[in-house]
């Protein structure tokens, strides 16, 4: 049987470290014209796709179907050729500046870091492997693409069980790290990223994505690089900078 203060002490320390794992960040970003310059899926589905990609595309941005269709649509156009898909993206694959900096920063404060995609997503993680980041992100949730009686076929792993609109729910991811108590910073540049990033408690937001937050008077931070975002990691943790005591050590700072 321990003795009242140790248990005390105990039982304190546990809440101090629930208290932070309750304010952990946990970052989420977008893949295609997030991470890297072009939006990839959309020069895939163009190249491939020909007349049809404008076509769908027309009916895509009209709202008559949501990236779930579209997605379904135009995957039967790419050549059910993985290495030629592959081929083609990574030759398309420039990161935007400053990704690798951002990232081991992330994973040097120890927070999560995820990337969500509903492009095509068979070439996210060779493209980080690539160019050597596949080791700073948690997790990757993307759609996945197979071969189906001489056609390529797009599976949708993480859509929402009834919601028709997005291939990948990215929505759900945020709503679900929030649940765990984590401060989700959401990184994105496209329309569709708007349903996720409205959930999130800061929103670095950049083209369509930044358009349709100004439009519904959702408040974001704008980034053009990820040395932009960078900046936001160390205003977001100002106050870790300036430190009057050492709980973890003697206590009180000299
Ligand atoms: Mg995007």
């Amino acid at each position: 049987m321990l003795p009242a203060k140790a248990a005390l002490f105990i039982e304190n320390k546990r809440e101090w470290i629930n208290l932070l794992i309750e304010s952990k960040i946990a970052y989420v970003l977008d893949f295609d014209g997030t991470v890297t310059e072009s939006d990839i899926t959309s020069m895939m589905a163009r190249h491939y796709g020909g007349e049809h990609y404008p076509e769908c595309s027309a009916a895509y941005h009209r709202g008559e179907f949501g990236m779930k269709e579209w997605l379904e649509r135009m995957s039967a156009y790419l050549p059910p050729d993985r290495e030629a898909i592959l081929a083609f993206a990574k030759e398309r694959a420039a990161l935007r500046p400053g990704l690798k900096g951002f990232l081991r920063s992330v994973h040097d404060r120890g927070y999560p870091l995820y990337i969500a995609s509903d492009g095509f997503g068979l070439y996210i993680e060779p493209i980080l492997e690539m160019h050597g980041c596949r080791e700073h992100v948690t997790k990757i949730f993307r759609n996945r693409t197979f071969e189906d009686s001489g056609r390529l076929k797009t599976l949708t792993p993480y859509a929402h069980r009834s919601c028709p609109v997005c291939g990948n729910c990215k929505a759900s991811l945020v709503t679900g790290l929030l649940e765990k108590g984590c401060r989700v910073y959401y990184v994105g540049d496209g329309f569709n990223d708007r349903f996720a990033a409205a959930y999130a408690d800061i929103i670095f937001a950049r083209d369509r994505l930044a358009g349709a937050c100004s439009a519904a008077g959702i408040p974001f931070q704008p980034w053009d690089d990820f040395h932009d975002l960078l900046k936001g990691i160390d205003l977001a943790n100002n106050h870790r900078e300036h430190r009057f005591c050492d709980p973890a050590g003697k206590g009180i700072l000299d």
